[in-house]
Order: structure tokens, then sequence, then C-alpha cells
């Protein structure tokens, strides 16, 4: 039977495409490789954030007795939190209004299909499953990890392998800096892994403010991670007794570095591989995502691309706003588009950090900026729970006072990183957010002092409030004892 829509893929950007064709009432069906839910139920964000909670638990139990609270050593049973993670998964998958919702509109659901292929333009094969026709067809199917083309690169692992794991292994080397590798490098250190964490360029977190990166990378260092930049190119990899040892050169010399586990987090690219898109006549870009423009169109106007497939953000959100524009358009024709949203961004790592908006370096590339940075060891709340290090900066327009950046590093970085989202989504001027009475005494508090302390930079009004009462006591304090904290 003709059908109105194929969706390929059941995560997060095939779920919504899904429910929106048929909330529009296209008959339709979705079918996938796996388990319903994709990677970020089963293998991402769902599963990573429970090791990085039972992370934050142990530095926690470490707090206990600065608190007056006795109890041991933390240990760490690791198949005992490969456990907790699964349950977590299904308890997650269980409440879960998705499905039913699929299933009330009507949605077929093809779940554990195999592979997907165009057999042409208007025809899907499945491995294990049906063959499908339909007038408009959108992929969801994601990506996977990078692999190097070096020899023995089969020797190396990928956050996935946590899953096999049997027990934490002594030694980790770690391949690449960016949001998966220090989240990894972060997760196992608290666990009690010797981690060397190797970047190719200067720095770590390339894409983060560079205040962020060099304060991430310096609380990693002092927690006994081994942070290796500009570290050269890798040869190869071969086998030790007892794990991996990793070949690399730098300005002709040869050098390497072993562990008893190597995990590669070298980038995320597409899953075309079982695809068969030349049968459809779908085109892939230079980095090998799949084309598409402003209304999640490819090539062929009936064929939709959302998520990462099309390696844009590749987060969790984004997947979902381009799945729900995708099947909109599909089923509408082309006429609507994401547009620039504001993005919020961050890693669960020890320290935290996260993002909105604009870098400094970049925000000076177009505009005439003020930044103004708020410390954490200057705040009541980060005081009170002894979380101490870290900051939030926030870059700012000098003619128009709208704020367009907002980087924190430290204890719930990301929460507060949302709250700036919504005042730079709102479009607010800096000295608006600086007039907010925000709670007292909380992490996000610290948006309205380091606010009102660019507002004072740019000659604006600020008026008195909790947490600038909360500035101005903490700073006579300092002063006491000579030593300012913002700036
Ligand atoms: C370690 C890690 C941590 C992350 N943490 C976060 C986070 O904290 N926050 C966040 O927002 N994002 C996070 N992400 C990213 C997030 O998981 C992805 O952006 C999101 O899952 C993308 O959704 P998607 O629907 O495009 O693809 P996926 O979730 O990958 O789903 C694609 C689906 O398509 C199926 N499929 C693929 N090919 C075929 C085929 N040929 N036929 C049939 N089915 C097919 C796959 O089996 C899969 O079920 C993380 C990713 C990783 C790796």
């Amino acid at each position: 039977m003709m059908m109105d829509i194929i969706v390929i893929g059941a995560g997060p950007a095939g779920l919504i495409a899904a429910l929106r064709a048929a909330d529009l009432g296209a008959r339709t069906v979705l079918v996938t490789r796996a388990e319903f839910g994709g990677m970020a139920a089963n293998d991402g964000p769902v599963p990573v954030r429970t090791l990085a909670h039972a992370a934050r638990l142990i530095r926690e139990a470490r707090q206990l007795g600065q608190y007056g609270i006795g109890v041991g050593e933390p240990v760490l049973d690791y198949s005992c939190l490969l456990a907790r993670v699964r349950e977590v998964v299904d308890e997650v998958r269980a409440h879960s209004s998705l499905r039913a919702q699929i299933d009330s509109l009507g949605v077929t659901v093809y779940e554990h299909a195999g592979v997907a292929r165009f057999a042409d333009a208007h025809t899907i094969e499945c491995e294990s499953g049906p063959r499908l026709h339909a007038e408009k067809i959108i992929i969801c199917a994601g990506g996977v990890s990078r692999r190097l083309s070096v020899p023995g690169c089969e020797l190396t692992s990928t956050h996935s392998d946590a899953w096999k794991l049997t027990s934490i292994p002594q030694s980790m080397l770690v391949i690449g800096a960016g949001a998966t590798g220090v989240q990894v490098a972060s997760i196992f250190n608290a666990f009690g892994s010797r981690v060397q964490l190797y970047q190719t360029g200067p720095r770590i977190l390339p894409s983060e403010d560079e205040d962020v990166s060099a304060a991430v990378s310096e609380a990693f260092r002092e927690s006994g991670i081994v942070v290796h930049e500009n570290f050269g190119v890798i040869e190869s990899f071969e086998k030790t007794p007892t794990g991996v040892r990793m070949i690399f050169s730098k300005n002709g010399d040869r050098g390497s570095a072993e562990a008893a586990l190597t995990v590669l987090a070298v980038g995320w690219v597409a899953d075309t591989a079982g695809l068969s898109l030349a049968n459809a006549g779908v085109n892939t870009n230079h980095r090998g995502f799949v084309q598409v423009d402003e209304y999640q169109q490819t090539s062929k106007p009936h064929i939709f691309a959302a998520g990462d497939i099309t390696g844009r953000l590749m987060l969790v959100p984004q997947a979902t706003q381009e799945g729900f524009v995708a099947a909109t358009n599909a089923v509408r024709g082309p006429k609507v588009t994401i547009g620039e949203p504001i993005t919020p961004i961050g890693s669960f790592t020890d320290p935290e950090y996260a993002q909105v908006g604009l870098t400094e370096a970049k925000a000076r590339e177009t505009h005439d900026i003020v930044t103004a940075i708020v410390r954490f060891d200057s705040t009541t709340r980060t005081i009170i729970d002894g979380r101490k290090a870290g900051f939030c900066k926030l870059i700012v327009d000098r003619k128009t006072f709208s704020m367009l950046g907002c980087h924190v590093v430290g204890e719930r970085a990301v929460e507060i990183t949302q709250v700036a989202a919504i005042a730079i989504a709102a479009g607010m001027r800096v000295n608006e957010l600086a007039h907010i009475p925000l709670s007292f005494p909380t992490y996000a508090g610290i948006l309205a002092r380091v606010a009102a302390s660019a507002a004072r930079k740019l000659n604006l009004e600020v008026s008195w409030q909790a947490n600038q009462a909360e500035s101005a006591w903490l700073s006579s304090e300092k002063t006491k004892r000579g030593a300012g904290k913002e700036s």
C-alpha cells in the first residue's frame, strides 16, 4: 500500500517527525533498525547522564566530612552501576508518553526492522521488515562515532563500549577533547581510572569560549587528568600485554602512550552507510551528512531529513525541532523553517560548563562588546555548598545593551545557562536582567550579579537588589581582606 510518509529512525528526530506527520493527518509509517528511542535513550544522553550522576555522587560523598557527616571513602561497584543504568533507561522509556501518542495517532511502527535502505526514491526495504512505499520520506537515521583509518584502530573503543565493561579500567587514554571526550575523561577519572586526555589542537573544548576551555583544562589537571594539547598525529595503535599502545608523531619525533583502554572520541558522522542514498538521488555534503536546506528538504524535494544525520548541532532539542519542521513541510509543503534559535549547550563534567550565544572571540568579530565576569567564590550559594570553583561570563553589545553570550563553568553551569538563554531569547537588555530580584541564595542568582556588573560598565543605572546587596556585602568583606572578585 502507498503511504503518505515513511520516517526512517526512531530517535528524537524520527519520533517527533512521525508524531507531527500523523497529527497533520498523514498516513505514517515509522521504521527503525533497533529499539524505539534511538541513541538518545539507549546509548547517549540518558545512560551517559546516569554515569555522570554516579560521578557526582562520588564527589558529593567526599564532601560529607566537611559538613560533619562521617562515612567512609566511596567504593564503586561498576556492575551495580550498569544495572542502575539499565533501570534508568527502562524507566525513562516507560514514562515516555511518546509511544502512546504515536500509537493513538495510528502510526504504523516497525521496531527491530534491521537496516532500512532506499530501493528507489519512493521505496524503502528493511533488512528484517517490510518493503514500504510512500509519497514522502523523512530520513532521521542519526549518526555514529567517527573511526580513524590508522593501523590498529580496531583495538580502540568508543563511549558505547562503557556498557560492556565489567570493571573500571585502571588506566585510560581518551583521544579527542570535544564534548564526548571530556565527559568520558571526567566520569572515568571520578571512577578511579588514571586518565590521559589527548587533543590534536591547542586547547580542549575548541568550540567553547577560551576562558571556559582554560578553566576546565586547569580543573581537569587539578583533579588528576593528564591533559595533552597539540600532541601530534596518531600513526597507529598496537596491542600490549595489558592494553593498547598509541604511537604518534610530532614535528618528526615519535611518541607513545599506553593504557588498559583507549577511547576514541574524534567526532560524529552521519549513519548513512546502509541507506543506499544513491538509489534515491539524495546528496550528502562535503562532511558526509545529508544535505538539507532551511526546510529540511534534501536534494530530492519529496525526501526530507532531520537530526544528527544533517550534521548541524547534533543535540536532542535540535533533533526534535528539525523533526517537527521536516514533517510539517513534508505534509504541507515547504513553508516553515527553524530560523536561528537561541541554543544553550552544556556538559555534565566536573566541573560542568555551558554556553549560550556567541563566544567572546566570535562576538568581537561583529560587535563592539563589554564583558563582565563574576567568580563563583564570590557568591553566597557556592560558598554554602562548598562549590567555589568557576565563573559566569556575560558578553554584551555596547550599543544596544543586548546580551550576546553567556558562558559558565562550575556547579549547575548547565542550569544557570538555561536561565540566561531565556533572557537572551526574550531580547532583554542587560540592565533589565540586572533588575530581576532572582532568589537568594541560588546558583542562577549569579546572572543578576554579572548583568549588574556589565550594566555598571555601560553606565546604566542598576537598582539595589538582593543580589547586588550580596555582592556589596561580599566585596566589602573581601576589600577588608584585599581581594576584589568582580570584573
Ligand atoms: C555520549 C553522548 C552523550 C550525549 N549527550 C547529549 C546530551 O546531554 N544532550 C543532548 O541534547 N544530546 C546529547 N547527545 C546527542 C544526542 O544523543 C543526539 O543528538 C540525538 O540522539 C540525535 O537524535 P536523532 O533522532 O537524530 O538520532 P538517533 O538518536 O541516533 O536515532 C537514530 C535512529 O535511527 C536508527 N537508524 C539508523 N540507520 C538506520 C537505518 N538505515 N534503518 C533504520 N533505522 C536506522 C538508529 O538505530 C536510531 O534508532 C549525546 C550523544 C552522545 C554520543
